[in-house]
């Protein structure tokens, strides 16, 4: 046997390791979605030289990623049949830093210590193959490249300054291409090695990766990751099998409404390249929807198609928005990016951007549908989401006004949208009409409504407690502002000012006798013509709160 060759680590490399090991001690787990990911570039780089190189793929057919675990005695095998290493790829890639997300890393870190920064940068970069020390104090790389006959081991211990190569003899370690890494796990991290722990990992990491993962179980390899089809196949496939659905019988319910998938590949200047796929449920996930803390964790974030967070509190995604659902997968995030370095991300807050707008247009396109059942079970779920929008999001008010329904005085068993409201506007009518109410019925009955049904204008009535807030917030739609009825200024422009004279002089000083009266519990006593059958009706003042909304702010502080 050739005898092991020992080589000194680049300095940089030894002090990588060390600051991997002390800062990400916290975070040890991220060590497999690493390697997977390296597994994963290493596949990729062979099917790309194979299309014009196919005698590269004749040793083994299959391009896959094998993770074996051996609890007894803690120890993690992952095998890749990719791309492989030769000796001086050894030595170039695991011994230097010669490119990549570790040597900008370096950098990075420099910059940030010349500037007096500190070590926290790590959070921001893929912090690649030494991640194996957080959780190995042995580290056993067998790889063999089509391009070389020679199968070569590269082996290091966590804490030294020199790693060894030598060739691989025995012939029960021979693999026929690829790279089989083995991680002999450090006392107190030997849990890693249990096989449902892996599991678990490699789901909630790599789902995406594009590469099938087996782990082995008890009996044998258990597939993890299913792939192979290209995402846009599958968008057929799904929809096909929607109208399948609907053909066959229509009692069949839905898993979800609609679903989107973007494939935002255009490599401007500046530009973001990523994909997602959203989709608005057909039904509410947690049955009751609660506004106050809407379920955030409902866009994951993928990274090269390694899971990287869920966690965003708003920023990737509105909070009132968490109905929708999606996956998103981009290459311009670094792999190891943290939750604070995406909250400051311009590239986040452009992904933000386009996943709302895609979130719209499929909202808008329910609503667009022929069967218009489909938008009133959507709005029976999440209408109160969006209303939510109103109040959150003025940025985008354009986009949910549109969505919004309504009972009203005209239409008081189906809801009706704003346009539809805009379109039965009289000529001359400049206003949205609209009373808020506790229920459809006292909205119905109430003495506000007796001019503005004589002249036949219709009048929307808010009766879920959210709603006078958001159209408030809203203001206007379609230049139309909203005027709440029950307000004392209402002018429905019909002024004839010798006939009001007339009426002062006759009712005036029942007015002033009333109000003496009534004292402090009205503000003033005052002519109107807004009624027709009813002798007087209690309005609130221009600038204080409607009637629906104290009773709301009562029922808030009890
Ligand atoms: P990065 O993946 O960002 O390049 P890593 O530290 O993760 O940095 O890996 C360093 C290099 O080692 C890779 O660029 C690749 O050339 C090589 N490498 C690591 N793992 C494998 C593997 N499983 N198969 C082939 N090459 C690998
Ligand atoms: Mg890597």
């Amino acid at each position: 046997t050739p005898p092991a060759e020992k080589y000194e680590y680049q300095a940089e490399v030894s002090r990588l390791m060390d600051l991997i090991v002390n800062s990400l001690y916290s975070n040890k787990e991220v060590f497999l979605r690493e390697l997977i990911s390296n597994a994963s570039d290493a596949l990729d780089k062979l099917r790309f030289l194979s299309v014009t190189e196919p005698q590269l793929l004749k040793d083994a057919a299959d391009l896959d990623i094998r993770i074996q675990t051996d609890k007894d005695n803690g120890i993690i095998t992952i095998t890749d049949s990719g791309i492989g290493m030769t000796r001086q790829d050894l030595i170039d890639c695991l011994g230097t830093i010669a490119q990549s997300g570790t040597a900008k890393f370096l950098k990075a870190l420099k910059d940030s210590k010349d500037a007096g920064g500190d070590n926290n940068l790590i959070g921001q970069f893929g912090v690649g193959f030494y991640s194996a020390f957080l959780v190995a104090d042995r580290v056993v790389v067998s790889t063999k490249s089509p391009k070389s006959d020679k199968q070569y081991v590269w082996e290091g211990e966590a804490n030294a300054s020199a790693y060894t190569i030598r060739e691989e003899t025995d012939p029960e370690n021979l693999i026929p291409r690829g790279t089989r890494l083995t991680l002999y796990l450090k006392r107190d991290d030997k849990g890693f090695a249990h096989p449902e722990r892996i599991q678990k990992l490699v789901k909630n990491y790599s789902q995406f990766v594009s590469f099938p993962i087996y782990t082995w179980q008890e009996k044998g390899y258990t597939k993890e990751v299913e792939v192979d089809e290209d995402p846009t196949e599958a968008k057929k496939d799904e929809q096909d099998e929607k109208t399948e659905k609907k053909k066959k019988t229509k009692t069949v319910v839905e898993k979800y409404w609609d679903w989107d998938l973007t494939n935002e590949t255009q490599p401007l200047w500046g530009e973001v390249e990523f994909r997602s796929i959203l989709f608005v449920p057909a039904i509410s996930p947690t049955g009751k929807d609660d506004l106050v803390n809407p379920k955030t964790k409902n866009i994951r974030l993928h990274v090269k198609r390694v899971f990287i967070s869920d966690d965003f509190d708003g920023e990737l995604f509105p909070r009132y928005l968490s109905f929708v659902k999606g996956v998103v997968d981009s290459n311009d995030l670094p792999l190891n990016v943290s939750r604070e370095i995406l909250q400051e991300s311009r590239i986040v807050r452009i992904m933000r951007k386009r996943l709302v707008r895609k979130a719209f247009d499929m909202i808008l396109g329910i609503s667009l549908s022929e069967n218009r059942e489909d938008y009133e079970k959507f709005w029976e779920n999440f209408g109160k989401f969006l209303k939510l929008g109103c109040i959150e999001d003025r940025e985008n008010h354009k986009r949910i006004a549109p969505l919004l329904r309504f009972f009203s005085s005209q239409s008081d068993e189906e809801l009706i949208s704003l346009d539809e409201y805009v379109e039965n506007m009289k000529p001359e009518q400049k206003n949205i009409y609209y009373i808020a109410s506790d229920s459809l019925t006292s909205a119905k009955n109430t003495p506000f409504l007796e001019k503005l049904l004589e002249k036949d204008l219709e009048v929307l009535f808010l009766v879920d407690p959210i709603d006078e807030v958001a159209v408030q917030n809203l203001k206007s739609y379609k230049d139309k502002n909203f005027v709440d009825i029950s307000k004392e200024d209402l002018d429905l422009g019909e002024k004839n000012e010798e006939k009001e004279k007339e009426i002062k002089q006759e009712f005036g000083q029942t007015c002033d006798w009333i109000k003496k009266h009534l004292g402090d519990k009205v503000a003033s006593v005052q002519i109107s013509n807004r009624l027709s059958a009813s002798p007087c009706v209690l309005v609130s003042g221009k600038f204080g709160w409607s009637a629906n909304m104290e009773r709301l702010m009562k029922s808030q502080t009890m």
